[in-house]
């Protein structure tokens, strides 16, 4: 007779406190940086160390043995919680999206489909209402609605998909007929700064317009959009037979952590008619701060914007909402038609499917919701302003370093800088802080310049970790204190 197998609930029972008492003192040590906040080994040896070099098990392990790999996995990982942790842009995640993780995990309605999963479309359409609202937009269209002003938007999988998806939707403006008969004999064009995010160019890549149809917006030494050079771009592209098909600004970029002008930008565009897509992924959060909102002045003005929640919103990856300002202007990017799924009847709620490259799609909105339920807006306001604010202040102690420079004041909660040395040094001093363990930092290029770069994410990043930071680097440095070597 078959055994009968115990059900998901009961192992979780068992294991759930166990693995949260793990967790409790792996955080407990992050946070008081207690061991490496990275430790990166040889692949060949992390496999090992986790028991992975082996055929994997046949049968189901004991849990004692299924607490020691947890155990193991954790040792290999980096630790976001830990002080010393200003690397990437993931966020810290709260404590809502950990439990929307779980019931997603349990639940699993792939939501595409309304009858997949109506409670977590209406959570989605939501989140969307309320980052569309914070962005001065209408709400999104629901299927009793008639005429009116609405905009539409999705969850994805990223940012990327988030980016790729609404320049799917300005390319069905620019051609409606692109989707049945490609776009071949249009020449199709993206104006972008040179500094946005790749996924801007691996997206025109991707739609097969080559990429030199991605063409360079001019930029200042900061990387940063110059609206005066705009229609002198874009004279060019017309010469050149383009057809601009979207005008890209960052909100704000990824390496050097500034906004583009978006009102400026998004004036030029609406006196031109051209499509303006924001990439807000970072940097969107500006919206939930009565003081920092004017970085995104003239958001309101975009055709198309993207903003990741597990960027500043403290989700787990990955949670990204693409808005699109003009009615039905997101269900256009994929105008096809899958009779098992789009059958044409009349739907009680909405079919995501139409507007996400994804079929299967996870229960996204539920990790923002329950992070705002856990912290309320309020909290999420706060945890933006104070990481924006440490970034102003890990400036100016920057600045009045003998040796470091700081190019310019942080905008967002990223801050770039050079050690006293050369561009060589800049990466060494990265190289020997990863190897040392008490740190973890990004370098950035900008303008052929290599820049070290903090993205302070989490609430343990404070202003004692920065300056034995900034010790730690001045005690690398090969002429402590002295001037730094063009
Ligand atoms: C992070 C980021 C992206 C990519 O988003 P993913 O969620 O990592 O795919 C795109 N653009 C900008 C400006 C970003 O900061």
């Amino acid at each position: 007779m078959e055994q009968r197998k115990e059900h998901v609930s009961m192992v979780l029972q068992r294991l759930v406190p166990r693995v949260l008492d793990i967790l409790t003192v792996h955080f407990r040590h992050s946070r008081e940086a207690k061991g490496p906040v990275v430790s990166v080994p040889e692949l060949d040896q992390l496999t090992a160390d986790l028991g992975l070099d082996r055929p994997l098990p046949a049968d189901p392990v004991s849990d004692d043995a299924f607490l020691d790999i947890l155990q193991r996995y954790l040792a290999g990982s980096t630790r976001m919680q830990h002080p010393g942790y200003m690397a990437h842009q993931v966020a810290v995640p709260a404590a809502g999206t950990a439990l929307a993780d779980l019931v997603h995990g349990t639940t699993n309605n792939g939501m595409a489909i309304y009858e997949m999963g109506p409670a977590a479309v209406a959570v989605e359409m939501a989140v969307l209402d309320w980052m569309a609202g914070l962005a001065g937009w209408p709400r999104l269209r629901r299927p009793q609605d008639g005429e009116g002003d609405f905009c539409e938007g999705a969850l994805t999988h990223g940012g990327s998909l988030a980016n790729l998806t609404a320049l799917l939707a300005a390319r069905a403006a620019a051609c409606p007929q692109g989707w049945e008969q490609g776009t071949e004999g249009m020449r199709l064009c993206v104006l972008a700064a040179p500094e946005a995010h790749y996924c801007i160019s691996r997206s025109v890549g991707m739609m097969g317009l080559g990429l030199q149809a991605l063409r360079p917006l001019p930029v200042d030494e900061r990387q940063v959009i110059r609206p005066d050079g705009l229609p002198a771009a874009l004279a060019e592209a017309r010469q050149a037979g383009c057809h601009v098909m979207a005008v890209v600004a960052s909100a704000c970029s990824t390496g050097p952590g500034l906004y583009d002008p978006l009102h400026e930008v998004g004036t030029f565009c609406a006196e031109q008619n051209l499509w303006f897509h924001v990439d807000a992924a970072h940097g969107a959060a500006a919206l939930l701060s009565p003081d920092l909102r004017r970085r995104v002045r003239g958001l309101e003005m975009a055709d198309s914007f993207i903003w990741d929640a597990h960027k500043m919103l403290r989700t787990s990856s990955l949670c990204a909402a693409v808005l699109v300002r003009r009615d039905r202007g997101l269900s256009r990017a994929f105008s096809q038609q899958g009779s098992y799924l789009f059958d044409g009847e009349e739907h009680p709620g909405v079919d995501l499917l139409e507007r996400t490259v994804e079929c299967t799609k996870a229960a996204l909105g539920l990790k923002v919701l329950f992070n705002i339920l856990l912290c309320g807006v309020s909290g999420l306001r706060r945890h933006v302003e104070r990481q924006y604010d440490l970034a102003q202040r890990c400036h100016a102690a920057i600045a009045s370093r003998p040796g470091f420079s700081s190019p310019f004041p942080p905008q967002a909660n990223i801050v770039c800088f050079r050690a006293p040395g050369d561009d060589d040094h800049q990466l060494q001093v990265r190289r020997r802080l990863l190897e040392d363990g008490q740190f973890h930092l990004s370098s950035t290029a900008i303008g052929g310049r290599r820049y070290l770069r903090l993205t302070l994410m989490g609430e343990d990043n404070r202003m004692e970790d920065i300056d034995r930071l900034l010790d730690a680097i001045e005690a690398f440095s090969p002429e402590p204190g002295g001037a730094p070597s063009s």
